[in-house]
């Protein structure tokens, strides 16, 4: 059995109340791990570190090249170690191994990536503002934006928790972390890969724990400066109401039920690919799951049938067995709400092509077969709301402005994607979607270097790119008089002059 500790000021330690959560691999039921269960005590201790170290300490005071060389180290541990922990991440999540070493290789990148980004940023220096009045100088600083309080879910595990914690290092921030309680052994990993690297203490720290007994605390703690959430637009909610309390910034990646349109004159072939990956990969737990299909009608019925076929050759199985293609759910509770989705959508009038219940011959485990409806009534909250699992919407469409209305009807806005054989027109609703993330004869691509993030309900602010990286800094401006000029708003003749005084002698 796996022990883990929390990682709180340089140190693993266990909980201070001693308390431990079951680590369950999702194929077999069987609990294989146990972590230190933190609550509001530890997650005090880990938020007073990272105030310490972001005061007082050396990470926020060194110089870019040098946080970088310690995140560059830390890639080259994920890199070196790449098998095992994907190995890890694939049994405590369930997802197919080759699936969670791209996760790997992935994170690998984001740290590499970010450690350039520090350097660039710095080398880039204080940038110089004309006012247009030449008694004053006047400069822009970038800083760290303080102590980050980072929550993350469980369906990218690594990767969620690196698409935050690399960038706000690299800037340097200190950082608390909470992963999710359902996938959090990889996250030790990584606390592991910080310390072996020489982080300095409290610049990082690790609290396991379940979201109420350590995110709470975590969201509503005073001494974090900002916080950086993903997970539901449900909690995302409660966050923010916490970061309200005392106005500090905030961060949100939430969910979506993101459309993919197909006009008629794509590739089928290529578009049930497309469509497929887009939906089915990871279980279809995938925040930017292009799970509203929209095809234009004279391919509907061709589609539906290709795609019915292709659902049902998914190799399903434990994700570290050969060829296996879709791995269990994470957990009991999500293949309940999962299927609770799919029974309310058949009794809602949607209809079942595919799928929609346990695969033959997987008695154990969260195990679902990727599930095809048609013909959806659009005010379902199958069409509307997010299922996060292997379940996908299909209805058609005539018009491009038709499609284009039918796939901006909803209140999210994470991503979109369209198919056509016409490239002008891909690109006239590329720009009509009103989504973060638009992907032309495509769905789900996902470079480090881009943007992500959403529009609407979808979420505030973006990680990834640039902009991942400005979100952990804050905007300083320096104005400066010349103090030879006069500045004379109180002209010296209106002033009573001071009485000459004589030293006091008491
Ligand atoms: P969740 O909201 O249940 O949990 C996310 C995290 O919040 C977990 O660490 C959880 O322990 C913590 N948490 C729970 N209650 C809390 C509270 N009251 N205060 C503070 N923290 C609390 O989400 P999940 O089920 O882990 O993840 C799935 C969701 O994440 C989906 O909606 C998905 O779309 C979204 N997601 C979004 C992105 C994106 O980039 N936009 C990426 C991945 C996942």
């Amino acid at each position: 059995m796996l022990e883990r500790l929390l990682y709180i000021d340089g140190a693993f330690v266990p909980a201070a109340r001693g308390g431990t959560l079951d680590v369950q691999d999702p194929a077999c039921e069987e609990v294989f791990a146990r972590a230190a269960a933190a609550t509001a005590a530890d997650v005090d201790a880990a938020v007073a570190a990272a105030r310490r170290a972001f005061d007082h300490g050396p990470w926020p005071r060194l110089r870019a090249a040098e946080r970088a060389a310690l995140l560059r180290q830390v890639a080259a541990a994920l890199r070196a170690e790449q098998e095992q922990l994907a190995r890890l991440e694939q049994r405590d999540n369930g997802k197919p191994l080759k699936e969670a070493r791209g996760d790997v290789a992935d994170a690998a990148f984001c740290f590499d990536y970010y450690a350039d980004m520090a350097e660039q940023i710095e080398a880039e220096g204080e940038a110089a503002v004309d006012v247009g009045d030449a008694r004053f100088d006047c400069r822009i600083r970038r800083e760290p934006v303080g102590v980050v309080g980072a929550i993350t879910p469980w369906n990218f595990p690594l990767l969620m928790a690196a698409w935050k914690v690399a960038p706000a290092l690299a800037a340097g921030c200190c950082v608390v972390l909470k992963p999710s309680e359902l996938c959090l052994l990889s996250c030790t990993e990584l606390a592991r890969y910080l310390h072996e690297a020489g982080l300095p203490a409290g610049a990082f720290n690790l609290v396991t724990g379940l979201g109420t007994e350590a995110g709470a605390p975590l969201a509503e703690h005073p001494g974090v400066d900002k916080l950086a959430f993903t997970g539901s637009l449900a909690t995302g909610a409660k966050v923010m109401a916490a970061a309200a309390r005392e106005s500090r910034n905030v961060s949100l990646e939430l969910g979506g039920k993101s459309p993919l349109i197909i006009f008629a004159d794509s590739d089928l072939d290529k578009a049930v690919q497309w469509l497929q990956f887009g939906v089915f990969w990871n279980q279809g737990q995938v925040c930017s799951a292009t799970s509203r299909v929209l095809v234009q009608r004279p391919l509907y019925a061709a589609l539906l049938a290709r795609l019915k076929a292709a659902a049902e050759a998914i190799r399903i199985g434990p994700g570290d067995a050969e060829g296996v293609q879709m791995g269990p759910l994470v957990s009991a509770a999500q293949h309940a709400k999962v299927l609770e989705a799919i029974v309310r959508a058949r009794d809602g009038g949607a209809r079942l092509v595919s799928g929609g219940g346990r695969p033959a011959g997987l008695e154990r485990g969260h195990f679902l077969q990727p599930t095809v409806f048609a013909d959806v009534p659009t005010d379902s909250l199958i069409w509307r709301e997010e299922v996060f699992g292997p379940v996908v919407c299909v209805n058609p469409f005539d018009s491009e402005a038709e499609a284009i209305a039918l796939a901006n009807d909803s209140r999210y806005g994470l991503a979109g994607a369209v198919m056509s054989a016409d490239a002008a027109r891909c690109e006239r609703v590329a720009r009509a979607l009103r989504a973060g993330v638009v992907w032309i004869n495509c769905s789900q691509p996902t470079f480090t270097q881009l943007p992500w993030g959403g529009m609407k309900a979808s979420g505030i602010g973006r990680e990834l790119g640039r902009s991942g990286y400005e979100a952990f800094l804050e905007l300083k401006q320096i104005t400066r008089f010349d103090e030879r000029e006069d500045w004379n708003w109180y002209p010296a003749d209106t002033v009573p002059k001071a009485p000459a005084t004589e030293p006091s002698t008491t």
